[in-house]
């Protein structure tokens, strides 16, 4: 199957779900830390979209706005395709403004 990720649709979504966590702020919701909204896309803090249930998993919820999280483009990556949440009590330096 070819990855959801790769689409116009998708694209769209991730642009609007920036945009709403932009207007709410999200924390990231695997860390709890606070995402970098001025960063540029791929730096570690910046905000990448997150999906609850794994995209590899289940690619049928991909486009689900109910599976999307705010996270760190960081924590994303750490936390890899398996879902499997990275260790707790990670600290992270708070964001200087
Ligand atoms: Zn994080």
């Amino acid at each position: 199957m070819a990855d959801p990720r790769r689409t116009r649709a998708y694209r769209k979504l991730q642009q609007q779900m920036r945009m709403q966590a932009l207007g709410r702020l999200d924390n990231c919701w695997i860390c709890g830390g606070a995402i970098d909204y001025a960063a540029p896309a791929h730096s570690p803090d910046a905000w990448e979209l997150d999906h609850a249930k794994s995209v590899q998993h289940h690619p049928e919820l991909a486009l689900d706005p109910a599976n999307c999280r705010s996270s760190h483009a960081s924590c994303n990556r750490s936390r890899g395709a398996d879902g499997a949440v990275m260790a707790l009590g990670k600290r992270r330096k708070r964001l200087r403004s």
